[in-house]
C-alpha cells in the first residue's frame, strides 16, 4: 500500500470508506443487536439496534462490556451477566456459544450468539488476539408463539383423549347392546322351538284324546246300542210271531240297555269336563276327581289337603288348576309306580299354592324325552298362560314333586278341608 502512487491511494481510501458505509447500512438494517467485541470483552462496534431498543446512542455504548451495554447500572447478582460470562469463557474452546434467557430488565426474551473471529493478520491462529461477534435477538414473539403452540397442543391432546374416552364408552355400550340382542335372539329362538314342540304335543294330545273318546264310544255306547238293536228286533219278531213268547221281558232288557247307555254317555262327558267344575267350582271338581281316581287306582293311597274353597278360585285359574291335577294324577297312574300320592292346595301369602308329591320311581328331570312323555311342557305352558309358576323336582328312585303357584287377588277363607280317600 505504501508503495502505491498518491492518486491511487486516494481512490483506494474512498472505495474502502464507501464499503464501510455500505456494510454499516446493512448492519443497521438488521433487527438483531450486533456487537463486535475485542479480546478484553469491550464493545468496539455496534449497530443502530441499540437506539431502537432505547439502550442509548451508539457512541455512548462503545467501550462498555456486553452486560453493561444491555443492563446499565445493574447489580452483580444478575442471570444475564452470569450467562454472558459463561458463554465468553467457553469461546476459546468451541469458537461459538449461545444461550436463551427471559430478561426482565430488557422486557423481552433474548437469544445471545457469540462467534470467535481470529485476527487474520496473525500467522498462526491466535485466539488470544481474537475478536468476537455477538448477535442478540429479540425472540419474545417466537417464545409467545411457541407457548401458544404448546397450549394448543395440550388442548388438542386433551380433546383427543376425551374423544377417545367417549368413543371407547360408546364402543363398550354397543358391545353390550350386541350381546343383549344376541341373548334376546337366542331366547326368542328357544321360545319358538318350545312353542313348536308344544304345538306338536298339543296335536298329539288332541289326537290321543279323540282316539280315547272313539274307543269309549265304540266299547261302551256301541255295544249297548247293539244290544238295544238286538233286543228291539227280537221284540218285533215276538210281536209278529206270538209263539216265540212274550216280548215284555225283551223290551224291559232294552230299556235297561238304554239306561246303561245314558250312564256311559254321562261318564264320557264328565271325563271330558266334569259338570262340577262349571256347577260348583274347581275345589269340588278336584275332590270328585280324586274320589273317582282313588276308586279306579285303589292300589295307590291318595291323600288330599284342601285349604281353599270354590269361591276362592276364579276362572281361568280354576280350569287350569283342575286340568293340572288331572294331568299330574294321570302321570302318577301311568308312570310313577307309586304307592302313595299327596295333594295339597292352600294359600301362601297372596298366592294359591298347589303341591302334588308321590313316592314313585321318579325320573331324570334333565332328560327331555322323559319330560315330554309326561306332558310337562303342556303343564308348564298352561300354568304360565294363566299367570302362574311351575316347578318340578324329581330324580330316579326319589319320587316326583310338582309345585304350582298362582297369584290370588281375593281374600281366602282359611277354613281347612281335609279329605282322605284310598
Ligand atoms: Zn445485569
Amino acid at each position: 500500500m505504501n508503495s502505491s502512487p498518491t492518486y491511487l491511494r486516494g481512490a483506494q481510501d474512498a472505495a474502502i470508506a464507501r464499503a464501510k458505509r455500505e456494510w454499516q447500512c446493512i448492519a443497521d438494517a438488521l433487527p438483531q443487536l450486533l456487537c463486535l467485541v475485542d479480546k478484553h470483552g469491550q464493545v468496539i462496534r455496534t449497530n443502530l439496534t441499540v437506539e431502537r431498543w432505547s439502550i442509548g446512542p451508539v457512541r455512548e455504548v462503545l467501550g462498555l462490556d456486553l452486560h453493561n451495554l444491555l443492563h446499565r447500572n445493574c447489580s452483580d447478582d444478575c442471570p444475564l451477566r452470569d450467562a454472558l460470562i459463561g458463554a465468553w469463557r467457553s469461546l476459546p474452546e468451541s469458537d461459538r456459544s449461545e444461550f436463551e434467557l427471559l430478561d426482565e430488565a430488557l422486557g423481552m426474551a433474548v437469544k445471545v450468539e457469540m462467534k470467535l473471529m481470529p485476527e487474520e493478520t496473525t500467522a498462526a491462529r491466535d485466539k488470544s488476539a481474537s475478536y468476537a461477534v455477538c448477535i442478540v435477538s429479540d425472540i419474545t414473539q417466537l417464545r409467545l408463539a411457541q407457548e401458544n403452540q404448546r397450549i394448543l397442543n395440550q388442548e388438542l391432546e386433551t380433546r383427543v383423549r376425551e374423544r377417545t374416552q367417549e368413543l371407547s364408552t360408546a364402543v363398550r355400550g354397543l358391545r353390550a347392546e350386541v350381546t343383549r340382542r344376541e341373548l334376546a335372539e337366542s331366547s326368542l329362538r328357544n321360545s319358538r322351538n318350545e312353542l313348536s314342540l308344544l304345538s306338536e304335543q298339543l296335536m298329539k294330545a288332541q289326537e290321543s284324546e279323540r282316539k280315547r273318546i272313539a274307543q269309549d264310544l265304540h266299547d261302551a255306547v256301541g255295544q249297548s246300542l247293539s244290544a238295544i238293536k238286538y233286543s228291539l228286533e227280537r221284540a218285533i219278531l215276538m210281536l209278529a210271531s206270538p209263539h216265540l213268547g212274550n216280548p215284555v221281558n225283551v223290551i224291559g232288557k232294552a230299556v235297561e240297555h238304554v239306561q246303561n247307555t245314558i250312564d256311559e254317555v254321562r261318564t264320557i262327558s264328565e271325563n271330558l269336563r266334569p259338570a262340577l267344575l262349571d256347577g260348583l267350582g274347581a275345589v269340588s271338581a278336584i275332590r270328585w276327581l280324586c274320589r273317582e281316581w282313588g276308586e279306579v287306582f285303589s292300589a295307590i293311597q291318595i291323600e288330599i289337603n284342601l285349604h281353599v274353597t270354590d269361591a276362592d278360585i276364579e276362572e281361568p285359574i280354576g280350569t287350569a288348576l283342575f286340568r293340572s291335577v288331572q294331568e299330574a294324577l294321570n302321570n302318577v297312574a301311568r308312570h310313577s309306580k307309586a304307592t302313595r300320592v299327596a295333594i295339597s292346595i292352600g294359600k301362601e301369602s297372596d298366592q294359591l299354592r298347589v303341591d302334588i308329591a308321590d313316592n314313585g320311581m321318579g325320573f331324570d328331570q334333565d332328560n327331555g324325552a322323559l319330560r315330554r312323555g309326561r306332558g310337562l311342557s303342556g303343564l308348564r305352558e298352561r300354568t304360565a298362560n294363566t299367570g302362574g309358576q311351575f316347578s318340578l323336582t324329581s330324580y330316579p328312585g326319589g319320587g316326583t314333586h310338582l309345585s304350582l303357584l298362582w297369584p290370588l287377588h281375593t281374600d281366602v277363607n282359611p277354613g281347612a278341608i281335609v279329605l282322605c280317600a284310598s
